[in-house]
């Protein structure tokens, strides 16, 4: 935990901003001679980019779409960049998100000048790789102040979990001076907005995310799993997510069309970069970004369930008590009921993917837990559900059974002769009156107080991995204003 913290506030002191000499070649970079740049735009003017749902399914990424405004701002102009480029995931229930509800977020300073530039790379990187009119609304924001309203941060820690409106991202763009630029339905805004407002002042991870040449698009992703297997332990615990050695599965890579390569989370952009290099990718790639992120982190859980009003679709976290015994369904999904203080119910649903269905099969009624869930909305076939992302058991309930007395004379269980009338031994056939009661005995529990999080395979972006509880980050941790520098964009 210390070791973390002191090395990332070494990296911070160094108070550095990104400038386009910055641009490196992929393979030949030493890292032993990282050279510092200071900005020569402390004083310029502040540009803050937001960019969300360039992308649909059949290929395309919004992170993709900021590597190449990215590039671009690093060839065409002197802006600086005050932070990486960030990479938020947002309310991950959002119903009409097309895989993980990612924005991006670019935060610079340059001359007016180039300000205009910028806006017009933008503009143009979004208008030609954006599939307009099958599934992607872009929205863009463009905010040039240095200090980000506290209703726009707001509007961003909504965004993690609850369901927010076009019309609202609108008026707020429009209040606080915002420029926006929309195509199709302009839902993007949504997305845009709150990656601008997301400051990841608290805790943070960094993905070093590599991307494809366009000729790869669509063709199998060949990586070494044994260079993984071996990064992803050499790395413990300051990387995560690489390989799920469980289900023996590597987990770096999509499996789709679209131009991500691979990606490596982990603590420190220095740590993505060097195991990025170490798993000597093959292909031939188009380069590879930094992001800071709020990946890993839990975000969209910090917010407290409140019921009965909690509505469809959004996230968090509910402190309640086990009401029904938990039963394993069809499909192996567990499903139960809870109470929260007030005594309102409502389902709980451990779906069989995460691993965790049998695990929670085995709690009892009466259990206290904190549920971290979205809300599944209501159909015609069941109310709204809890679809469960973690479970906490903070208290275990005493469970009893009712067992048949023993016999008096050879201690062997009796039987019991019906309802009221009485037990005989099955060995010694002594009989007892009616009047016997059968005997309730605790029986041991099968499972632990403590928190149970799903297997790897089944984690959504923002499932906070379980070595990287205790390594948060907190408010100390980064400042705003000695962005850090490191090997953060490369070209091929
Ligand atoms: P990818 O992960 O591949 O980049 P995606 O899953 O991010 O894709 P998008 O294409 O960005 O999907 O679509 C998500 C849409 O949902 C965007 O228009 C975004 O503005 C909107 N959105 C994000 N968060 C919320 C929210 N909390 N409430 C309402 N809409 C939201």
């Amino acid at each position: 935990m210390l070791r973390i913290r002191e090395f990332i506030t070494l990296l911070m002191i160094n108070n550095m901003i990104l400038r386009s000499e910055m641009i490196s070649t992929y393979k030949t970079t030493d890292f032993s001679k990282v050279v510092h740049h200071q900005s020569d735009h402390r004083d310029g003017e502040s540009l803050h980019i937001g960019i969300d749902d360039t992308d649909n399914r059949s290929g395309r990424c919004t992170t993709h779409l900021a590597f190449k405004v990215t590039e671009q701002i690093l060839r065409k102009t002197n802006a600086c960049f005050i932070d990486y480029p960030f990479l938020i995931r947002l309310n991950p229930n959002v119903p009409w998100k097309t895989r993980g509800n990612a924005a991006v977020c670019v935060r610079l300073k340059s001359d007016i000048k180039d300000q205009q530039r910028i806006i017009d790379i933008v503009k143009y990187y979004v208008e030609s790789e954006a599939v307009v009119g099958s599934g992607s609304n872009p929205g863009v924001v463009f905010f040039r102040e240095p200090q980000l309203p506290e209703t726009i941060t707001e509007f961003s820690r909504n965004a993690m979990c609850n369901i927010l409106s076009r019309r609202d991202a609108i008026r707020l763009a429009e209040k606080y001076n915002i420029e926006y630029f929309l195509l199709g339905n302009g839902r993007g805004i949504i997305g845009s907005l709150a990656a601008i407002g997301c400051l990841l002042d608290g805790d943070h991870t960094f993905e070093a995310i590599a991307y494809r040449r366009p000729e790869n698009f669509g063709t199998s992703r060949i990586l070494d799993s044994d260079r993984i297997i071996e990064c992803s332990k050499s790395t413990y615990p300051y990387t995560f997510n690489n390989f799920d050695f469980t289900n023996r599965r590597v987990l770096i890579a999509p499996h789709g069309p679209d131009p991500v390569f691979c990606g490596i989370r982990g603590e420190n952009a220095r740590i993505v970069v060097s195991s990025l290099q170490s798993l000597n990718i093959e292909e031939k790639l188009e380069g590879c970004m930094v992001f800071r992120s709020n990946q890993g982190t839990n975000m969209h859980l910090r917010n407290e369930i409140k019921l009965p009003e909690a509505k469809s679709f959004t996230s968090g976290h509910i402190r309640c008590m086990v009401s029904t015994r938990p039963q394993i369904v069809q499909g192996g999904h567990t499903l139960f009921s809870i109470e929260n203080r007030e005594g309102f119910r409502i389902p709980a649903a451990v779906y069989e993917p995460t691993g965790l269905a049998k695990t929670a099969s085995l709690l009892a009624e009466g259990d206290i837990l904190e549920l971290g869930c979205g809300i599944r909305r209501a159909s015609s076939k069941h109310p709204k559900i809890l679809n469960v992302e973690y479970f906490t058991v903070l208290e275990l309930a005493k469970v009893f059974e009712l067992h048949n007395p023993l016999c008096r004379t050879c201690s062997k269980s009796m039987k019991s002769e019906g309802k009221g009338k009485g037990f005989q031994c099955k060995k010694c056939k002594l009989k007892e009156s009616s009047s016997l009661q059968k005997a309730s005995i605790q029986i041991p529990r099968e499972i632990s107080t403590g928190l149970y999080i799903p297997t790897p395979k089944a984690h959504r972006h923002l499932t906070k991995p379980m070595h990287r509880f205790g390594l948060e980050k907190g408010l100390t941790d980064y400042s705003k204003d000695s962005a850090i520098h490191s090997n953060w964009f490369f070209l091929n």
